[in-house]
């Protein structure tokens, strides 16, 4: 990526720490922007972040995120610094509940301005939220998954959200890992 992209990425991080376009902002502990290299080829999308990222300011440090790192070494032989993980919403929902789609409609224009500028080979959809929002669809993760969908210039893989993984274990988990082996195919391919 350009020097110049990675310093547009930081003006927006800089942007949304103080972003007051929807209720969460209110709960918040800090905005959950994102983390990895900002030239990554591998971007994962989740669906927001909860406690521990709130207190953290970092998406995915919880048990969630302890599976996702342990399966994209596994599966893609990468660490959370050479990809990068972003969330639907930046601000944690109250009780972790759904973001409701006002909340999502507010935060969208900063990732979709994160993908832009990181310009990733494959994007990583976990669960129903990022799914939907970045497929313009109202299917269902159960039925998505396993298929490949090119967005612009990236091919959007959805998958399982970790924490759902976590509950449900054995078959979701090898599927997890399967869509997982599909992603880094797709990153040595080049653009779709
Ligand atoms: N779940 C998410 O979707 N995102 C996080 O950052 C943490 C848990």
């Amino acid at each position: 990526m350009p020097e110049a992209d990675a310093d547009a990425l930081e003006r927006l991080r800089l942007t949304a720490s103080t972003c007051t376009l929807c209720p969460l902002a209110k709960g918040r502990t800090q905005v959950v922007f994102g983390v990895g290299s900002a030239a990554a080829d591998l971007l994962f999308v989740g669906e927001g972040p909860g406690r521990e990222e709130d207190l953290a300011g970092e998406p995915f440090v919880g048990r969630s995120g302890k599976l996702l790192d342990r399966l994209m070494w596994e599966e893609v032989g990468l660490t959370r610094a050479e990809c990068y993980i972003a969330n639907v919403v930046k601000c944690r929902p109250p009780q972790n509940r759904d973001p409701a789609p006002k909340e999502i409609e507010a935060c969208r224009p900063y990732l979709a301005e994160q993908i832009r500028l990181i310009d990733p080979r494959v994007i990583i959809t976990l669960g129903n939220f990022a799914t939907k929002l970045l497929l313009e669809t109202t299917k269902g993760i159960r039925e998505l998954r396993g298929q490949v969908f090119e967005r612009g210039r990236a091919n959007v893989v959805p998958t399982y959200h970790p924490a759902y993984v976590l509950r449900a274990g054995g078959e979701a988990m090898a599927e997890m890992r399967a869509d997982l082996i599909r992603a880094k195919r797709l990153m040595t391919a080049g653009p779709p």
